[in-house]
């Protein structure tokens, strides 16, 4: 059976993206996240852009792998800010990962901005690696308007705050399938799909 690792320790991020390749008729890959792969490194987010650092995570993985090796990289991009916190979504507080701050440092930037400034978008790309160097980048985006107070006990980060366009509900009030079938990583997974198939699953 063929393998396919994805860059995360996540098992959330696994099971998704295991759904958006079966949709896109990749039946029967072993989808195998970073811990199993011995020696996967901790890469330094260093590039500018989300595609950059998708890239680099997944060349270090396939490397490490000797596998195809799929990353993502994401965050939220505010119009009225020039497309901050962007890269630095996960420490924009200064602390990484802690959601919390984040959205309350956020929120207090934002506190006198009115409604129809609001505007924000969530973007990712979604990154493939193979051992030869080979490499396929896409991109997805989540428009919406951000709340002046969260809303909503599901998903993680900013959802509480980003109301969709065409919705009443914040990304943390939606289920998790109706945020998937929406969502900026979800779009960017389902560009790459077809790509993975062809290398994993070649024509012929
Ligand atoms: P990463 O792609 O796992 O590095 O996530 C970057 C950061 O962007 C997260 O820590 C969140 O703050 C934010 N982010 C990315 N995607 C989402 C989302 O779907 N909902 C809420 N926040 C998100």
């Amino acid at each position: 059976m063929q393998r396919l690792v994805l860059a995360t320790r996540n098992a959330h991020k696994i099971a998704e993206l295991r759904a958006i390749l079966v949709e896109a008729g990749l039946d029967g890959v072993e989808l195998v996240g970073a811990d199993a792969v011995p020696g996967a490194p901790d890469v330094a987010e260093t590039g500018v852009t989300f595609a950059e650092n998708a890239l680099l995570k997944a060349h270090a993985l396939a490397q490490a792998s000797g596998l195809p090796a799929v990353a993502d990289d994401s965050g939220l991009c505010v119009d009225v800010l020039g497309g901050a916190p962007g890269i630095f979504s996960a420490r924009w507080a200064g602390r990484h990962g802690d959601d919390r701050a984040n959205l309350e440092l956020l929120l207090a930037q934002l506190a006198d901005v009115p409604e129809q400034h609001r505007a924000a978008h969530f973007a990712c790309a979604a990154a493939l690696a193979l051992p030869d160097g080979t490499e396929h980048v896409t991109e997805g985006r989540l428009r919406g308007t951000l709340r002046h107070t969260p809303a909503g006990g599901g998903g993680f980060g900013y959802d509480p705050i980003l109301q969709p366009d065409g919705e009443t509900r914040t990304c943390a009030e939606l289920s998790a399938e109706e945020k998937n079938a929406i969502s900026h990583r979800g779009r960017a997974f389902r560009a790459l799909a077809p790509r993975v198939v062809e290398v994993v699953a070649p024509a012929g």
